[in-house]
């Protein structure tokens, strides 16, 4: 057998997909078997008995540790008191009473909370200015790691593999194996491949696990327990650091959080451009439990609720009651803005286990979101039950993935309006004015636009599909990657022609692909007269921050001047020294890394 160990540091380069700097161990893994660790908000009826669930977990949590402590062996009992503290922890209010405080006014789940009370008390910890004192976290963290496993109950067995924090190596992992993650255990992953805006890593930053996919063969060049540095801002992975790559890591790390700790300070304020025009900068989210991050991070409403991974998570499909649940929590949690739900986008490289899907060769462009939904019309019909009944909670909109021409829309507000007149014999309450709109991400639509705007409420540009339709490139494939620009020529007259459409039809439009949190984009989204943008919830506060150091005519000016160039390299070229102009700390703090030669090899001829 080949020795696959580097003999010395090895730098290697693929995509970044979800940011953060991590410094750990490699474990490679068969993806079957990360498991689960959900955040999760809990309803009021269940919150005491999350409570109960957490004491449970302490309870276990101290009878094995009273139990490891009396079978330690004579020769070892003098590091007994290392189990007397973690007992003594285990049994401390800052632990315990406050993570159960947590779960009560945060309404959220037992490893959330515990989670949380950690946090805090790691930084109490940092602020001691004894080194001994500082270093005993590590014991707290070890008491909460076994009170998390406890927590975890029967998926114990599933995760005995994983003993310590450590960064995933895998071939792959589908967005499916991604929202199962533990994310208490992993500080991040590292595929081989992957593209740039896949499923995956649009999930690992929503779970806020810092990720680098497309590194072709990483899996072969790692053993297990080999030390890693992973930047999920660049893409760079070191194997095998040594000190100075360490040291230089961390000091890229803490210039990186004190410049977002900077611009956080002011994510909660509106995005207004220096000559006052107001732009509404929305989330795009997977998950109930990201709500609250949402409203953190500075949202003003859900641009984009991806529904699909409900129905990943669950075993079979998920009834009409779990998904009004859910919609009804986001649109209560988010009121009095908006939350605009997307019907299912399933197939392609999302797959439920209750549905029954052939094998497809092109899957992207087989059987997926409305055409699937269409196929399945009671599949589409209880969905859109659910999100009518979460209509009366809040201010909902209903939004068709995939669209390809007029026909598709009829028939999905005709199995709509079968909806609304069974809920109406039913005296079931909704909202019958609720706004429905179409993404706009299948070149036809793009070319239909006009036609398709006098239909429908609204255009959402989905940019990671229309690029990957438009250009020819699959957006998982490592492999054409760096083909996938947003900056092609095509697509920046593709994204005009549709505001055009919207704007001459009067109907609304907003950008909700990756290219609306990419801040190289914002001067020419603003310029060509978006007002509406959403992106992940992470990249709100840069996002607000450049569009607050420009003006609508600078911007104008800079739309016409990329307008007039025939190569995504000369656009994107123009875009970054603009950028960098407009907002200088953006390039200083290495946010921008991303976004130079490597993100776009055009730029290097
Ligand atoms: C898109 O295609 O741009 C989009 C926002 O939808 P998704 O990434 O879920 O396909
Ligand atoms: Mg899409």
């Amino acid at each position: 057998m080949t020795n696959k160990r580097a003999a010395s540091p090895k730098e290697l380069k693929g995509i970044g997909v979800s940011p953060g700097i991590i410094i750990g161990k490699a474990h490679l893994v068969d993806r079957s078997k990360v498991k689960i660790q959900y955040q999760y908000i809990i309803d009021d009826r269940q919150l005491d008995r999350e409570v109960e669930r957490f004491r449970q977990a302490l309870k276990i949590t101290e009878k094995q540790l009273s139990t490891l402590k009396d079978r330690m062996p004579d020769h070892v009992q003098q590091h007994a008191f290392i189990l007397d503290s973690h007992l003594m922890i285990l049994r401390d209010t800052m632990l315990n009473d406050a993570t159960i405080r947590r779960i009560l006014k945060e309404k959220i789940n037992a490893e959330w909370a515990l989670k949380k009370s950690l946090q805090e008390i790691r930084q109490i910890f940092e602020q001691i200015n004894d080194d001994y004192i500082s270093s005993r976290i590590n014991d707290v963290e070890n008491v909460a790691e076994r009170i998390l496993r406890n927590l975890s109950g029967e998926d114990h067995a599933h995760l005995s593999e994983i003993r310590e924090r450590v960064i995933i190596v895998a071939h792959d992992l589908s967005p499916a194996d991604t929202s199962e993650l533990n994310i208490s255990r992993v500080m991040g992953f590292i595929t081989d491949a992957g593209g740039k805006t896949s499923h995956t890593g649009i999930l690992a930053h929503a779970l806020q696990i810092p990720a680098v996919v497309g590194l072709e063969s990483v899996t072969d060049m790692v053993e297990d327990g080999d030390l890693l540095i992973v930047d999920g801002n660049t893409g760079e992975v070191v194997i095998l650091p040594d000190d100075n790559d360490i040291i230089r890591y961390q000091e890229k790390q803490l210039q990186h959080e004190e410049y977002l700790s900077v611009i956080a300070r002011t994510s909660h304020l509106p995005a207004v451009t220096i000559d006052g025009h107001r732009i509404a900068v929305q989330a795009n989210m997977e998950f109930l439990e990201e709500v609250t991050a949402v409203k953190d991070y500075g949202g003003e409403g859900i641009g984009l609720y991806r529904t699909e991974f409900l129905y990943l998570r669950s075993k079979g499909l998920p009834s009409e009651e779990d998904l009004f649940e859910d919609y009804r929590q986001v649109a209560e949690i988010i009121s009095p803005a908006p939350v605009t739900i997307r019907s299912l986008d399933l197939g392609g490289d999302k797959i439920s286990s209750g549905m029954e899907i052939s094998r497809e060769v092109n899957p992207a462009l087989g059987l997926r979101a409305i055409r699937l939904c269409l196929k399945e019309p009671q599949i589409l019909k209880t969905q859109l039950r659910a999100i009518l009944r979460a209509s009366a909670y809040g201010q909902v909109n209903l939004m068709f993935p995939m669209v390809s021409g007029l026909r598709e829309i009829l028939e999905a507000k005709a199995i709509l309006d079968q909806a609304k007149a069974e809920l109406d014999r039913e005296k079931k309450a909704y909202n019958p004015d609720i706004k429905v709109g179409i993404m706009i991400e299948v070149p036809s639509a793009v070319v239909m636009a006009e036609v398709l705007a006098r239909h429908v409420d609204f255009f959402s540009i989905g940019t990671n599909d229309l690029i990957q339709y438009a250009l020819a490139i699959d957006r998982d494939n490592e492999h054409v990657s760096h083909l996938f620009q947003p900056f092609h020529p095509a697509i920046l007259r593709m994204i005009h022609a549709v505001v055009n459409a919207a704007k001459q039809t009067g109907i609304g439009v907003s950008l909700c692909g990756e290219m609306a949190g990419d801040p190289l984009c914002i001067s020419f989204l603003l310029g060509l007269g978006l007002r509406e943008l959403s992106m992940n919830a992470r990249a709100i506060p840069v996002i607000k921050n450049v569009i607050r150091s420009i003006t609508i005519e600078e911007a104008r000016v800079d739309f016409e001047t990329m307008m007039r160039f025939h190569t995504a390299g000369q656009v994107r070229e123009y875009a970054l020294k603009r950028t960098k102009t407009l907002v200088p700390e953006l390039g200083e703090k290495g946010y921008l890394q991303n976004h130079t030669q490597d993100m776009y090899p055009e730029l290097q001829t």
